[in-house]
Formats: C-alpha cells, structure tokens, sequence
C-alpha cells in the first residue's frame, strides 16, 4: 500500500519536520502513513497562526455558517474516501465508520444553524433603583485560539464536535489529534478549506501527547483547552490550564438498567448490539447490565442470541459487525482483565477469544463490584450481566462508579422512569434505549470523573465564547 507523509498544517501552510511517526491500518498492520512529530517550537508558530487570524480576520456569523453547510456537502460527496479512511487508521468496521460519517455530517450542518443563532440576552436593568436611563444587554465573543485535543477512537465525530461550534463561534484552533489516528483531522481541515475557510483557521499539530499536547498546554495565548479522552490526562489538562476554562469530555463505565416490566426484546436487542459497536471503544457503550433477577434467564438467553449473530474480523468486509481494537497491546490488556475477573469466581458465557487485536464479544456473568471489568473503564467489548432483586438496590449499583456520563434503564413504569431519571447520577438518562444513544443536538457530558462541560454545538458555543455586558447610559 502506499503510504503518505502528512506534514504538520500551520497557517494553510505544510510544515516538514525531522521526525515522523508511523500510522498503521489497524486490522492488517500495515503501514498507511505517517504524520511528522512536531518540535515545540512548531506548537508555538500554530498558536501564532491562529492568533494573529483571531486577531486580524473577522468572518462574519452568516460566512461562518456557509462555509460550515458547504464543508457539509463536501463530505456527503465524499462520504467514501473518510470511511475507507477510518476503517484503515481506526479499525472501525464499514457499518460503524458510516455510522460516525453520518454523524459528523449533521454535527457540521447543526453547528452552521447555531452560527446565526448566537446572541446575548436583555437585561432589566430598570428593576434597580437609579438605574431608569441605562439600557443592559449582554452579547457573547468568541474567545480566541482554542486548543484541541482528541483521542482515538472517533477521530472524526469528536474532533468535529470541537471544531465547528469553535468556527462557528468565530474561535480559531490549534489541534492535537490522537496518535495512532491523525489522519481523519487531516482530511477533515483540507475539506474545510475547500469550502472556504481562511488558512490559519486551523492549524494541526501532531506528535505524542506527552510532548506536543504538554507544549500545547504550555502555551498561555490559548483561551480555552477542549479535551476529550481519559480521565488522567483530562485531570492533568485541568490542572496545567489554571484559570483559562476547559471542557472535557472524559471516561465512563455505563451502567443499564432492564427492569422485570421491560420490553426485553427491545432490551436485548440494542443492550447487544451497543456493547460491542466500535469494538467496546466507545466512552458510553454498554459495560454493566443490571437485569432484574426475575427476567434474568430470558432476557441473558435472548441477549447472547443476538450477540451470537455479530459478524467478527476484517472490519473492511461489510458485514462484519465487530472489529478489533486499537491495538493488540490494549487487546491483550483487555483480556487481562477478564482472566483475572474469571480466577476471582465470575463466568464467561462465550468462549473467550482473541486474534491479535480482535477480542471477540465477552460476556460475564458472577461478577463482583470490585473487579476492574466492573469498576473500572473497560473501553472493549467486555460485558458484565449482574442480577438485582430491587430496583433501589439496581440504583445504588449504578452509582457506585467514579464516573458519570450516560446511564440507561428499561421500563414500561413511567413513574419508575422518571424516578431514574432523577436517582442516577449521570450526565444523561436514556429510558427505553441504552447508555450509548447520542443525538448530536443534546447537550453531552459527565458528572464526577466523566468530566466537565458539555458538548451539542448550541451547549458547546456557550462554553465557546465569552457572555460580555454592556450597559448604555442613555
Ligand atoms: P488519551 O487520554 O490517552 O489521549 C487523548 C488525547 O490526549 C490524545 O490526543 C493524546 O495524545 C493526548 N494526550 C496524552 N497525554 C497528554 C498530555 N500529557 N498532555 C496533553 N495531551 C495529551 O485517550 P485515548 O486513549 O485516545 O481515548 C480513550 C479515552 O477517551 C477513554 O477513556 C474514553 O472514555 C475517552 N473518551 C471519552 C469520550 C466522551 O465523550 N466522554 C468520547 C470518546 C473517548
């Protein structure tokens, strides 16, 4: 396969450096590029790049929000090129790599609707004494070079996520993409360009996180850092930003409720088919099934005959419903866990699997809440079915986790649903479907570990920008 370099991207210019780091396809091993290793003083030569634009260009809302629906056009005529693409650097398979393109699509088209809709609010300033002539209003300002950062597992949903609301705010960007899978931010900021953003907009830094992100959070001139990844490099970006704001976007270890009155059909079916999309690599895909004890025995059978039905292997067939990870390193670590959850008493209900990177389905039964593949974030496609007598007690379960992003439960009682919806303590609820279901348009993001901030372009533009007073002495 040939295979290309891709430069670093500062100010619409590529920049060679000395060093290069490998990109492989992730099923076959090969080699499919390679992206230059940024030295710090290129990390401060895109902070300037986006700067000096910030400072000097000002599109207006309505350029913003062309450039963006066209970028979107762009990418539905070229939906093949990025899924080929994603498949190759992620691992993903073709039915998952579409799933996210359809996805970046509409989160580009939602953030080009949010451009023309930022404004501030009226202020009753009258409603105080000696106030009577001034007029007070708020506007909101876009608050400069906003710094990216992304992890590896959709490189091009997650850096979208970041990107437009931060264009259609009017923010410029420096962005680290992930290691392992730079590529999509490549393809994704030409694309941009072609459909007219100024250079300089965006400027992409790649490298290793320890050295080129710790340069980037260096750098004072970036406004706002925007992160998602894991917990201890989310914790870390918090820490090295003092007081500029961060929004991040962090782990999870989702937990889902099927309760003895629910569509167990329904259950089943999405509780499989979510636990094992993108190999388990998603930060909200199904990790904990809390069933209730009455409906175990149906629900565990009608679950393991769907996941009985995933297509393992070669994401690049497309069929295959379950590819591998992002590398047989974390396939192995991954195993790991569940070999030593097995030699502390809990049952697998499949044959456990693995070849290289592909971990094929796990699901685990006899587990306790200490062992790492229930209290700890999995990130792979391991499953724990834990049995509840009690509702109350299925609750408390739930919230016995350091994180808190998305939580599911299935039930036909509404009260019982609302009640969840109040009782879990988690960034989001989802009744009648799984932890994994996001909607672009919502507001996304954790409590506790699983972060700070929330991302939807509309949420994302208010973190985005600054809310700025202005009061009028008439
Ligand atoms: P990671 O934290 O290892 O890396 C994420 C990014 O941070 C990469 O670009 C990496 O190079 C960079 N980085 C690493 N060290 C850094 C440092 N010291 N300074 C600055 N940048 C640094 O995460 P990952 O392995 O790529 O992704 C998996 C994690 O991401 C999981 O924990 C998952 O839950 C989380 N995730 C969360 C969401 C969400 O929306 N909440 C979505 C997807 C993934």
């Amino acid at each position: 396969m040939n295979h290309k370099n891709f430069h670093l991207y500062i100010n619409g210019e590529q920049v060679h450096t000395v060093h290069h780091i490998p990109v492989y396809h992730k099923y076959t091993g090969e080699l499919i590029a390679s992206i230059s290793k940024a030295e710090k003083q290129h990390v401060k030569e895109a902070v300037s790049a986006a700067e000096k634009i910030f400072k000097s260009d000002k599109l207006t809302a309505y350029q913003r929000s062309n450039i963006l629906s066209k970028a979107a056009d762009l990418m539905e005529q070229r939906r093949e090129d990025f899924e080929v693409s994603l498949v190759r650097e992620v691992g993903k398979t073709r039915k998952d790599a579409s799933g996210e393109l359809d996805r970046t699509i509409n989160t580009i088209r939602l953030s080009a609707e949010e451009a023309k809709r930022i404004a501030g609010e009226m202020i009753p300033l009258q409603a105080t004494e000696g106030s009577d002539n001034r007029l007070g209003f708020t506007i909101r300002v876009p608050k400069g070079v906003i710094g990216v950062i992304t992890p590896f597992n959709y490189p091009l949903l997650l850096g979208i996520h970041k990107i437009a609301p931060a264009l259609a705010a009017g923010n410029t960007i420096v962005i680290k993409p992930a290691t392992s899978t730079p590529l999509a931010t490549f393809q994704l900021v030409e694309l941009l360009e072609e459909a007219g953003l100024p250079k300089g907009y965006v400027n992409i830094i790649t490298g290793t996180g320890s050295e080129v992100g710790e340069w980037l959070l260096e750098d004072e001139r970036i406004a706002m850092y925007t992160f998602t990844g894991s917990g201890e490099v989310g914790k870390h970006i918090k820490e090295r930003s003092g007081l500029r704001p961060v929004a991040l976007e962090l782990g999870n270890n989702s937990p889902n409720i099927v309760h003895n009155d629910a569509d167990l059909e329904l259950a089943a079916k999405l509780t499989a088919s979510r636990s094992f999309h993108n190999a388990g690599q998603a930060c909200i895909a199904v990790q904990r099934l809390y069933v209730h004890q009455s409906v175990l025995k149906e629900f565990t059978e009608n679950y393991l005959s769907h996941v009985q039905q995933l297509i393992v292997g070669d994401p690049e067939k497309t069929e295959t419903d379950v590819g591998p990870m992002i590398s047989e390193k974390d396939a192995i670590r991954s195993e790991e866990w569940v070999k030593e959850a097995i030699e502390q008493g809990a049952k697998s209900l499949l044959p456990l699997k693995r070849e290289g990177a592909v971990l094929y389905p796990v699901v685990l039964v006899d587990t306790n809440p200490a062992m790492k593949v229930v209290c700890k974030e999995v990130f792979a496609p391991i499953v724990c079915i834990i049995p509840y007598q009690d509702i109350e007690e299925a609750f408390h379960s739930a919230n016995q986790s350091e994180y808190g992003l998305q939580a599911g439960i299935f039930t036909r009682d509404l009260q019982l649903a609302m009640r969840a919806a109040k009782v879990l303590e988690y960034g989001g609820v989802i009744i009648n479907d799984v932890s994994t279901y996001r909607n672009d348009v919502m507001p996304y993001g954790g409590v506790k570990n699983s972060g700070l901030g929330k991302e939807g372009p509309h949420y994302a533009i208010q973190e985005m920008t600054d809310e700025r007073m202005v009061v009028m002495n008439l």
